[in-house]
């Protein structure tokens, strides 16, 4: 199978029709293979029975049901999941994303070899101030802490290779960065191309303002985690032994002053030395705790995937559905 199309979807009934009869147009005149893959993220409008009408009339159209909302990271992972396609591509419902793009990113992962290829909305339909102003500084914040140069990261249509999808796990809200998830898995060509967009034709958006404040702690934690995430102690051992060793120096101080050289001076609980010393001895062994709570953790956690395989052979290989 040539491709999977994956869409997440809440309360998008308005949209499904119209956005399957085109998709299905521009899979026909480029003779392609393909599965649509709709995962309903717990809509409690039509869209359920709209899905399975379009699924009994056409057998490349498959449904996925969440049994409440969970969110469009979620959404996606379902999709990855059950995608069988060589190529996977993410779209959104409200035909803000253009089905006509499909070929030549398809093109762009089989031929060209990207990973993964990230649509950019240049010219963008959405209202200014709420939107276009905020996702460029979101963008740039992005760019600078990831180090993955994509101009439009929120863009719902993108591109993979299978082997992406199957190595990746889109947690939390991540859905934002899974260029950024799919870099730390050691995907590093990735692409960018520019893409069409249209303004909501049904419908209204999904998230609010609150995205940017998500966007961006989400961030945070992408980057502590790719970061730190498989060595907590790194940081947090030498920031508390840092802080413990700068409290033992004023203990010490204090100490050696009040028995050797001013031993009638002020009483040392009377001194800032003192409380210095005592939080940065407390916060240092606090940091430590930290660090290796954070080591058990990782080790405790031993048949969760850390790494990607790139090929196997031998007995391995038949298992692994992705690998050709
Ligand atoms: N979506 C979803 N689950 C959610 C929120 C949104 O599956 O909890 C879907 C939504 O139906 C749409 C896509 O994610 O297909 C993008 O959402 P939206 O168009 O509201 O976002 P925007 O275009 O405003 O960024
Ligand atoms: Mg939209």
């Amino acid at each position: 199978m040539n491709l999977s199309i994956v869409i997440p979807l809440l309360n998008e009934e308005e949209s499904l029709q119209e956005l399957h009869d085109w998709i299905v147009s521009v899979m026909r005149s480029n003779s392609f293979s393909y599965e649509i893959l709709f995962v309903d993220d717990g809509s409690t409008d039509d869209s359920w029975q709209i899905i399975c009408r379009l699924s009994r009339e056409n057998s490349n159209v498959k449904g996925i049901r969440f049994l409440r909302n969970f969110g469009k990271s979620q959404a996606l992972h379902a999709g990855f999941k059950a995608a069988e396609g060589e190529v996977i591509i993410t779209m959104d419902a409200d035909l803000q994303d253009n089905p006509e793009e499909i070929p030549e990113l398809y093109r762009l992962i089989t031929e060209e070899g990207y990973d993964l290829v990230s649509g950019w909305k240049k010219k963008r339909y959405d209202s200014f101030l709420s939107k276009n102003m905020p996702s460029k500084l979101f963008n740039w914040a992005a760019r600078k802490t990831s180090g993955v140069k994509l101009h439009d990261f929120n863009c719902g249509l993108k591109a993979f290779d299978q082997k992406v999808v199957k190595n990746i796990e889109v947690s939390g809200e991540m859905h934002r960065y899974i260029p950024v998830l799919a870099k730390n898995a050691g995907f590093s060509n990735i692409g960018e191309k520019v893409v069409l967009h249209q303004a909501r034709k049904y419908g209204k958006t999904k998230f609010g303002m609150e995205r940017f404040i998500n966007g961006f702690l989400d961030l945070i934690t992408i980057w502590f985690v790719s970061k730190f995430g498989k060595r907590p102690m790194h940081l947090f051992g030498a920031l508390g032994v840092l802080m413990f060793i700068i409290g033992f120096g004023f203990a010490g101080y204090l100490g050696i002053d009040k028995l050797f050289i001013n031993p009638t001076g002020r009483l040392i609980t009377d001194r800032p030395q003192f409380f210095l010393s005592l939080t940065a001895m407390i916060i240092g062994t606090q940091l430590f705790l930290a660090g290796f709570l954070g080591e058990i953790l990782i080790r405790s956690r031993k048949n969760e995937a850390r790494y990607t395989v790139s090929e196997e052979t031998g007995h391995a290989q038949k298992e692994e559905q992705y690998s050709s």
